[in-house]
């Protein structure tokens, strides 16, 4: 795997998150963006050489309603950036890691992404994602 390449934060409201990170990082998002099939909004600001991505559900039974029901708002996934994720997919999975998809699925930033059940990572949720082309 290469660097992390985004902390994805659930939030109740889009805006207010918004203009909240945007005071406290001192600087605006770059992107926004909307990702139907996985049911968010979700706003991009660029820090340093990471991302903070912040994500609104759009609908009940969005992952980021069921988690903000559940455990609030906070620190939601971490993602990775790898070069081939379809190798990394099939390296975890020979060791045994449960994947919450058996394909990269599309996602923001025009990103081909795949999960880790959280139980894999010591309560975390680890995202993969690979730039497509
Ligand atoms: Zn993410």
């Amino acid at each position: 795997m290469n660097k992390i390449e985004h902390l994805g934060i659930a939030v109740a409201n889009l805006e207010e998150a918004e203009a909240r990170w945007t005071q406290l990082l001192g600087v605006a998002p770059y992107r926004r963006e909307e990702v139907p099939t996985e049911g968010v909004r979700t706003a991009f600001f660029q820090v340093g050489p990471n991302k903070v991505e912040l994500l609104e559900a759009t609908h009940p039974e969005s992952p980021i309603a069921k988690f903000i029901a559940k455990r609030g708002e906070g620190i939601h996934h971490t993602a990775f950036s790898v070069p081939d994720i379809k190798l990394e997919m099939s390296r975890l999975q020979a060791q045994g890691y449960r994947l919450l998809s058996d394909e990269p699925r599309p996602g923001a930033e025009n990103m081909w992404v795949c999960f880790l059940h959280p139980k894999e990572a010591n309560g975390v949720l680890v995202e993969l994602c690979q730039p497509r082309e």
